[in-house]
């Protein structure tokens, strides 16, 4: 089967189209045919080296996938195939105590596909049965690959960690992120909070209209302390993952008791914070990756209810050149919502 795999770390060139042979599926496993798989940011990172731990090459990237059951192994009765669905975009132990309290993002064995085991730039994949979601219906594969990885970590940081509430008015950084974009919608369409969002381009500002934000912030040309300050006093809640860049401020437009959700640190992880503001004022910094597996079922559910909708920015082929394309295209930052490879 055709897989493209990273070779090596590095430029977009590293990534490279190679043979494997396609996977049977064990016991308790079913097989896969990947119909779509998105991009994330953490695409970017593996590729370069930068998530701190190494990989052994050929390396397949990929966590978020959408495609058919081709065929199922034994002990796995209520799939067939034919089925279309869609893959949580981790694994975990499934027998230690954070697993078992459902608290699988805080595994010591988690596993993140096409990060810490290879992922979905492949044409079959075989997985236990308990990581594969069945699709919802009327949504294409693109636009289901679109979901799990960052629907999964916008929920936990705003419904888990964040304890958003509809009183509350948030700051949501980077309305155009595959996180963001979900993020607007999950704090607007379910928990009907005030949302301020922020963008870096001026055609990212209707968009983001779109999506629900009440007020969107192009930080190049605006600054987001003096606008929140003039027009909204504070926020109760910030959510962020550009790092370094921002959170001087970011800290500075929580109200007193308020919190910031972190869940990246795109911009550099070496901060500078006046811990005055953290203590004196009592805001909390909270930080949040992934989230529970079990979310996915709420998650889906909101999608079948129409209260999230994925947001695809472009649709890749399934191609070497395909692939390094949707890499530099999610690397230009000229994007808004999901990259996706199609394999149709
Ligand atoms: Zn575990």
């Amino acid at each position: 089967m055709r897989a493209i795999a990273m070779v090596d770390y590095g430029d977009v060139d590293v990534l490279k189209e190679i043979d494997l042979p396609k996977p049977s599926p064990g016991k308790g496993e079913v097989l896969v045919r990947v119909k779509a798989v998105a991009l994330n940011h953490l695409d970017l990172w593996t590729r370069r080296g930068m998530v701190g731990h190494t990989h052994e090459f050929p390396h397949i990237l990929g966590s978020d996938i959408a495609g058919v059951v081709e065929e199922v192994g034994e002990g796995v009765s209520d799939l067939k195939p034919g089925d279309e669905v869609v893959l949580a975009p981790a694994k975990s132990c499934g027998v230690c105590e954070m697993c078992t309290l459902g608290e699988d993002n805080l595994c010591p064995h988690y596993s993140i596909l096409g990060e810490h085991v290879d992922g979905g730039y492949v044409e079959y994949l075989a997985i236990e049965r308990k990581y594969v979601f069945r699709k919802v219906e009327g949504l294409s594969f693109v636009e289901a690959a679109a979901i799990p990885l960052a629907a999964l970590t916008a929920y936990n940081a705003l419904i888990r960690k964040g304890n958003l509430q509809p009183t509350e008015t948030i700051l949501i950084m980077s309305a155009g992120g595959g996180v963001g974009s979900l993020a607007v919608q999950i704090a607007k369409n379910v928990v009907g909070a005030r949302v301020i969002t922020t963008v870096g381009s001026d055609w990212k500002v209707e968009k983001a209209l779109h999506l629900g934000a009440d007020r969107v912030i192009n930080w190049r040309k605006e600054d987001i302390l003096e606008v929140i300050k003039k027009e909204f006093g504070r926020v109760d809640i910030v959510l962020d993952h550009t790092g370094s860049m921002h959170i001087e401020k970011l800290i500075r437009a929580t109200r007193w008791g308020g919190r910031i959700v972190m869940y990246g640190a795109t911009s550099g992880y070496d901060a500078r914070v006046d811990l005055r503001h953290i203590f004196y004022r009592q805001v909390s910094l909270i930080g949040s990756t992934m989230g529970r597996r079990g979310d996915l079922f709420r998650i889906w559910r909101l999608v079948d209810m129409g209260k999230i909708k994925p947001v695809v920015d472009s649709v890749f082929p399934f191609t070497e050149e395909g692939v390094r394309e949707a890499h530099r295209k999610l690397e230009s930052g000229q994007v808004f919502g999901k990259v996706v490879i199609s394999m149709e």
